[in-house]
């Protein structure tokens, strides 16, 4: 996003599209099951209409523009952040990021947790775990994943709360194939809370569905639905 596209008059159809999308959308997610708009590379206008209708989570991807967003709109939003993360970027988010949706390494974790405890709070995190085909995705591997928990290392971390999981099914149309993706990680949710936070309410998250596989996701135990074309249009 830059400066001529938050000026830019935004068109009335588009806004019109925006609130009715979120409002259908809302009406339709079971009660356990919350939206995270998606409102990367969207103007700050786009935002707003989705927040005049009663949506007050949102997802951002770069630090920069939730930067930006964070310090234009409503100060009761609660900013998501969905995307790849670098280490060296988390001291600008800590402060207010509702939750970081795709912790993907033990180091990430680790400066998300020292940035937190800097801020003096604990950041909700959700561990990403890599489930579709395609090898450009990041997330443990799900060996990996359960590895990485058996150390016990994270249980030290008193900047962040791991409270779930976080997953993206391959691109593709094959629905049968994201089922199984989706199935795979809620049952690595399962036993993950049954081995390491079975007391524990907060770990409770499954993040996983988008514009075209929401559906389906909510089929196989998400919590989190990202979505963002479907409501906001095409990203340009
Ligand atoms: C962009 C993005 C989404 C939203 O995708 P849409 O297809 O536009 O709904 C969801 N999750 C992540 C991690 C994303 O980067």
């Amino acid at each position: 996003m830059d400066d001529t596209q938050v000026l830019n008059y935004p068109d009335s159809d588009t806004l019109r599209h925006i609130r009715q999308t979120v409002t259908q959308i809302n009406g339709q997610l079971p009660s356990g099951c919350r939206l995270v708009a998606v409102s990367k590379y969207h103007p700050a206008s786009y935002v707003q209409a989705a927040y005049d209708v009663g949506q007050r989570v949102f997802g951002e991807s770069r630090v920069q523009e939730l930067q930006f967003k964070h310090e234009t709109l409503p100060k009761d939003i609660e900013w998501h952040f969905i995307g790849h993360l670098q280490t060296n970027k988390v001291k600008y988010i800590a402060p207010y990021v509702s939750m970081i949706h795709a912790v993907d390494s033990e180091r990430l974790l680790t400066e998300i947790s020292r940035q937190g405890i800097l801020c003096k709070r604990k950041i909700p995190c959700l561990l990403q775990i890599h489930v579709a085909q395609e090898e450009t995705k990041y997330g443990f591997h799900v060996p990996e994943l359960m590895a990485f928990l058996s150390t016990g290392t994270w249980r030290t971390m008193e900047g962040v709360n791991i409270c779930g999981i976080m997953c993206m099914a391959s691109n593709t149309d094959n629905m049968e194939q994201v089922r199984n993706e989706f199935h795979i990680a809620y049952s690595t949710y399962q036993k993950v809370k049954e081995l390491y936070f079975p007391e524990d309410t907060t770990f409770r998250e499954c993040s996983w569905g988008m514009s075209h596989d929401y559906a389906m996701a909510l089929t196989q135990g998400s919590t989190l639905v990202r979505i963002g074309s479907m409501i906001f249009g095409d990203r340009v």
